[in-house]
């Protein structure tokens, strides 16, 4: 059995014509899971993070663990109204209208050096999006990782640090 076998292609899902890659039988299988925590440990570590970043809501599934394997710790970058206190927000396009993300305001150092944490890369808007916020904040974006990453949209054109995914599609 390889990763992939754990991934599900659900066919015209949201919309009709899109295949959507669900991890959801990833996570429910303790052992394959684990590899694949285990293996994103080892090719996120050189990077030497301080703090993982988790982009709502199935990075958080991704940055949690990955933070307990690394010892260190990890926040969440939010859609907007989500997070109490004060925040710094980013609006970024999409294919029709734009998106507001959040971060706490003192969740990051200035310098501090973060990993950015999703399930899945596609065109790499949300990904590009987070690291602009996570640059207003003063964090020292060293790479983005990611559980999936479909290679025909060539999301990681978009995004300027080094990108990692452990399972590619094309
Ligand atoms: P992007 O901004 O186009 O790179 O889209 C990535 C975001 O959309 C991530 O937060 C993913 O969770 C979500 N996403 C897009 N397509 C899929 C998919 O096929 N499976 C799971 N999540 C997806």
């Amino acid at each position: 059995m390889t990763l992939k076998d754990h991934i599900r292609g659900v066919p015209d899902f949201p919309k009709p014509g899109i295949l959507f890659y669900d991890v959801s039988p990833l996570l429910a299988n303790g052992a394959a899971w684990k590899a694949a925590i285990d293996a994103l440990a080892e090719a996120v570590r050189p990077h030497k993070p301080d703090l993982l970043v988790g982009i709502e809501s199935r990075g958080f599934l991704v940055a949690a663990p990955l933070a307990l394997a690394l010892g260190i710790g990890f926040i969440m970058v939010r859609k907007h109204g989500k997070l109490p206190g004060d925040k710094i927000a980013h609006s970024y396009d999409l294919e029709y209208g734009t998106d507001t993300i959040e971060v706490q305001a003192d969740a990051v150092k200035p310098g501090q050096r973060v990993v950015v944490l999703d399930d899945l890369l596609a065109t790499g808007g949300t990904m590009a999006a987070a690291i602009n916020l996570l640059r207003q904040v003063g964090a020292d974006v060293r790479a983005a990782a990611f559980l999936v990453e479909l290679t025909f949209l060539n999301g990681r054109d978009r995004i300027d640090v080094p990108s990692i995914s452990l399972m590619a599609y094309d």
